[in-house]
């Protein structure tokens, strides 16, 4: 544009001089030539400002629209658009000179809590952060891009080997083993990252994407907090467990899931005082699928937090009918490791009990003995918040070997559950059945209540009570039972009941 002003004013300055001349060759006026030569010379100069002035203009407003429109608005990082463009001009140079390139897909753990426990501002200053971090870990012509909320894209272009892109993977997850520092608070940020390359994985932008995706996920289930590249097992692997996510939503939301409950019989009276809770899924056209099909599944996608709301809110809406009825009420409910660590557990347990206005003391929460030892300094605060909701606390599948009895000390627990491979043996295996009474004494000498898991034969309860255990469960005094069915055995036994 520039150039095109500047010639215009010499044309219309030669016009000038021309005209000039003209004048006074044909006139005799001769002292106006000096006038009119110095008119064309203010005509370039003016013609010379405008065309800057226009070009700065432009410059400037190329500049902010560029900035809209590729730039994201917090970060200043590339947007979504102008990774898309990246990739698909990275893709074409690729495959005129065969070099590769690497998509590393980043998925935030944690933003969500960050932002609903801190607020907005912090949160959009956690991603500020994130931003500047990333953007110093890359070399100078790799691209960092946020591509959605909490979701990041570092592209290695031109790498020779995919051990550069695990480099800088494992760069990333190393960096932010140190917090940030945001508005006074120290937060601790992890990432999910998914690995695709060009062109083994895929060599159009949305399958490698795709791939990227797909591995992000892998990585999130394998813990969070590391890396995945892509592969094509791992496709299926993940298309299953997606299925799998849906089918359990699904199940949540149309009250696919049923709670069976299992007698507890207590030694000292020959009552059933006590019942756990068992979860079942009637699965339309699978008939009732057992927890060990699906449970581990939730556990790793998270969605055992709200199938697990689910299950504390039913078996209190049980236990409610159970007083209403005048039987034998407490339930114990099984809690995994990661409804523990949620934040919000204590309130959704408190919810259920207050909504159905039971006694808390009439739940108890069952918690493996595999978890609870691994992670007790984590959980130790957290047994004691639910302990002052006024709810019972019980280590499940007790004896598989984990146990520190230091930590026994510590923990506020109020019943030990003998784990059944231990129940098994105790006729048999001289040095379980000692290790069954040392647990039983154990529990005894720390105030609690001592329940064997898994008695199957009425040898197994003679035993049990001989090892002075409190209580039973196993299929020898019931199986797991649907509610109405439970009723029907109180029945039969002559348990107190209205
Ligand atoms: P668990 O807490 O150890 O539950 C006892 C399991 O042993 C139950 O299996 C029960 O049916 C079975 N069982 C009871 N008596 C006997 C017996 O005499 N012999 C044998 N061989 N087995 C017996 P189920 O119902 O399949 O549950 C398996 C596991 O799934 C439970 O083990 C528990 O860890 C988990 N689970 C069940 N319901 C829930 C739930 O609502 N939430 C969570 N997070 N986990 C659950
Ligand atoms: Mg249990």
């Amino acid at each position: 544009m520039k150039k095109y002003c500047i010639v215009a004013a010499l044309i219309v300055t030669l016009a000038l001089v021309v005209t000039t001349l003209y004048i006074v060759e044909t006139t005799s006026v001769t002292y106006y030539h000096g006038f009119y030569l110095l008119l064309a010379l203010l005509n370039t100069v003016i013609l010379y400002i405008v065309a800057t002035t226009k070009e700065r203009d432009e410059q400037q407003d190329y500049t902010a629209l560029e900035q809209i429109a590729f730039r994201d608005a917090l970060t200043s990082l590339l947007n979504r658009r102008a990774v898309d463009n990246f990739i698909d001009k990275i893709i074409a140079r690729s495959e005129r000179d065969g070099s590769k390139f690497a998509i590393l897909y980043l998925d935030m753990d944690n933003f969500k809590p960050i932002n609903d426990t801190l607020g907005h501002d912090v949160g959009d200053n956690v991603l500020l952060g994130v931003a500047k971090r990333l953007r110093n870990l890359v070399r100078g012509n790799d691209v960092v891009g946020r591509v959605g909320g909490d979701e990041f894209v570092i592209i290695l272009d031109e790498i020779n080997e995919s051990s550069l892109a695990f480099i800088t993977a494992e760069r990333v997850i190393q960096s932010f083993k140190k917090p940030l520092n945001v508005d006074g608070h120290r937060i601790s940020v992890s990432f999910s990252i998914g690995i695709s390359i060009y062109p083994d994985n895929g060599v159009y932008r949305l399958s490698l994407f795709k791939a990227a995706d797909i591995a992000m996920y892998q990585a999130k289930e394998n813990g969070k907090n590391g890396y995945k590249f892509y592969t094509n097992e791992l496709d299926d692997k993940v298309k299953k467990s997606r299925t799998m996510n849906i089918a359990l939503e699904q199940a949540l939301a149309e009250e696919q899931f049923v709670l069976l409950y299992q007698p507890r019989i207590n030694f000292n009276n020959n009552h059933i005082q006590e019942v756990e809770a068992l979860i079942r899924w009637k699965r339309p056209d699978s008939g009732l699928v057992a927890p060990s099909e699906f449970i581990p599944h939730a556990e790793k996608s998270h969605l055992i937090l709200s199938i697990g709301a689910w299950v504390i809110n039913e078996a209190c809406r049980q236990c409610r009918i159970f007083c209403d009825r005048n039987e034998p009420t407490q339930i114990s409910i099984n809690i995994s490791l990661i409804q523990l660590k949620d934040p919000d557990f204590v309130a959704t347990l408190k919810q259920a009990i207050d909504t159905h206005g039971i006694d808390a003391a009439l739940i108890e929460l069952e918690m493996s003995e595999s978890y609870l030892m691994q992670e007790v300094e984590e959980i130790i605060p957290v047994l004691h918040k639910l302990r002052a909701v006024g709810v019972k606390l019980a280590i499940d599948a007790f004896g598989k070997g984990y146990s520190s009895m230091g930590y026994m000390k510590r923990l506020p627990i109020d019943t030990i559950k003998i784990d059944r491979s231990l129940i098994n043996e105790i006729l048999i295996n001289q040095k379980d059945k000692e290790l069954v009474a040392a647990i039983t004494a154990l529990g005894h000498v720390m105030n609690m209540s001592v329940v064997a898991e898994g008695v199957e034969i009425d040898k197994h309860l003679e035993m049990s009570k001989k090892l002075h255990i409190d209580a039973a469960q196993g299929f020898y005094v019931a199986e797991p039972l649907e509610a109405d069915a439970l009723h029907d055995f109180y029945k039969e036994r002559g348990e107190k009941i209205s």
